[in-house]
């Protein structure tokens, strides 16, 4: 058994007296998860300030044979920062990484430490003339190093891809102490296996990230936003097909909103306004974005909608007529997680399939969950142009909270099973951290756990990097 009192004073003679807290109302918000589903137990938070001193405080934890959990923002919504009773540790935060190491405007990248915050690293970019795409709900706390230990997506996947997508080169401290400088710019580099895209993903269970180099685009000079209430789901996918053909690259998102979605948020988000005349069962928001500021994407965005109402997927649409707008239409789609909140307890769905089958998942799952929790409310909303659908269920109005969330195993497991029969995953953009792993065991097969299994153990062979997330 570790002596934590004595590796705390260890780690605090080496980072020195901001590099550790223990003060229990300092500790509060390292501990505090999400969803309050995880009690976390951390005795204290690590703070190196550098690549080196991360490395320093996992030699020294490996020597005293205690486990190390990373930990980025905290927005992360599946208990993979969270320190259990069962595989005590501490906690390590890289929220004093701050720097931006290079922005290169001639190569297109920049390079920054894991702890910047993402919206701080599109700011930084900005200010060169240049976009960094990733763009999600909690960008304005979660830090780079663990949107790329999730491999976090968002908004903008359709035409930027995963954050996967968008690293060149990676640093990484390892299980031992020892410092991977992979910080490489390269876009062709062929020499053997790409090490990186083992620790992207992999939750801080194979390595420590302290810096990355992104790739940076160009930043788009104008941007045209519509919601259109389509007839159903599958015009949903005949408008992104016909978007798809006569936009092209300009297709930055495609998001859908179940008209129960949009009812919840226009109730409880104080300033929402509906953005059609009348309510409707099925929407879609649409953006498309061009670096060329000459040709209107609006006036190609209103010719889309157009076409569409001929062909009768579309029953009626708004286009943004100012940047307010636009921001006024996304902020519907993102504050639907918020506007569950008064309606009681949800038990949440994270799941992608093939896009073609998005529409036989939808039916299934709200077939499913009505027989299974009668009077449950579904709230369906997602990426759909990525074939991720966030199949939220708000508890059955009077229902008592504590037995609903009670059932939260029973209902995931027969959703994610629906996704997985047609194809598609448990988990497209969350990962698995603690609460799915039971699901990871479900739906992987033997030889794929046994060789994430084989991966772990070379690379962390005493099992110190966030114990029990992913899998045991
Ligand atoms: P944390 O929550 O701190 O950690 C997440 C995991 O990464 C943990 O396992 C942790 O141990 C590990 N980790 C953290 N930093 C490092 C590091 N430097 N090296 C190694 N391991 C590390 N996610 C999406 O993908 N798309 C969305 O659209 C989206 N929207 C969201 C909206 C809201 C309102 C909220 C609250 C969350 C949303 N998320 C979304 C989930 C979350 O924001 C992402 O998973 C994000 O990438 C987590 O980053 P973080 O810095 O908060 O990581």
């Amino acid at each position: 058994m570790t002596d934590m009192d004595a590796l705390a004073g260890r780690l605090s003679d080496r980072l020195g007296p901001r590099g550790i807290i223990r003060e229990p109302a300092l500790l509060e918000r390292y501990l505090s998860e999400q969803r309050g589903r995880y009690e976390s137990v951390a005795p204290f938070v690590a703070r190196p300030a550098t690549a080196d001193e991360v490395a320093e405080t996992v030699f020294i934890c490996a020597e005293a044979r205690c486990a190390v959990i990373p930990q980025g923002g905290n927005t992360g919504l599946v208990g993979g920062a969270v320190v259990t009773r069962d595989r005590p540790g501490i906690l390590l935060s890289l929220e004093r990484l701050r720097h931006v190491r290079e922005i290169d405007t001639v190569g297109d990248t920049m390079t920054v430490e894991a702890g910047c915050i993402l919206a701080d690293i599109q700011e930084a970019a900005r200010e060169h003339d240049r976009l960094f795409p990733l763009s999600l709900g909690a960008e304005g706390s979660c830090q780079i190093g663990g949107n790329l230990s999730t491999n976090a997506g968002g908004t903008n996947v359709l035409r930027y891809g995963n954050a996967r997508d968008l690293v060149l080169g990676l640093e990484v401290v390892l299980a031992d102490g020892r410092i991977w400088h992979g910080l490489r710019k390269l876009r062709k580099d062929n020499t053997g296996y790409d090490l990186k895209q083992l620790f992207l993903g992999s939750e801080g269970t194979l390595g420590i990230i302290t810096a990355a180099t992104l790739r940076l685009f160009p930043l788009p000079r104008q941007r045209a936003t519509a919601i259109a209430a389509v007839r159903d789901v599958p015009a949903a996918l005949a408008l992104l097909g016909l978007t798809r053909a006569r936009a092209g690259g300009a297709l930055t998102g495609f998001e859908y909103i179940a008209g129960p979605a949009l009812e919840m948020v226009l109730a409880h988000v104080p300033g929402t306004r509906a953005p059609l005349a009348e309510r409707h069962a099925h929407y879609v928001l649409i953006e498309l974005a061009s670096e060329d500021a000459e040709t209107s994407l609006r006036e190609r965005l209103e010719n889309i909608l157009g076409d569409a109402f001929e062909r009768e997927f579309v029953t009626d649409a708004a286009l943004a007529q100012s940047e307010t707008q636009s921001e006024q239409f996304w902020r519907l789609r993102e504050t639907i997680p918020e506007a569950q909140k008064p309606e009681g307890a949800s038990i949440k769905h994270d799941i992608s399939v093939p896009i073609d089958r998005i529409d036989t998942f939808i039916r299934e799952a709200l077939e499913r969950a009505a027989a299974l929790a009668p009077g449950v409310r579904p709230v369906v909303f997602g990426h759909l142009g990525d074939g991720n659908i966030h199949f939220n269920l708000s508890q059955p109005v009077g229902a008592v909270t504590a037995d609903f969330l009670a059932r939260w195993d029973e209902v995931n497991e027969a959703i994610d099973a629906i996704a997985v029969g047609l194809g598609g995953s448990f988990s497209a953009e969350h990962g698995v951290g603690l609460t799915k792993r039971r699901a990871l065991d479900r739906h992987k097969s033997e030889l794929e756990i046994e060789l994430m299994g084989r991966l772990k153990a070379a690379l962390d062979p005493a099992g110190l990097l966030n114990p029990g997330k992913i899998f045991d």
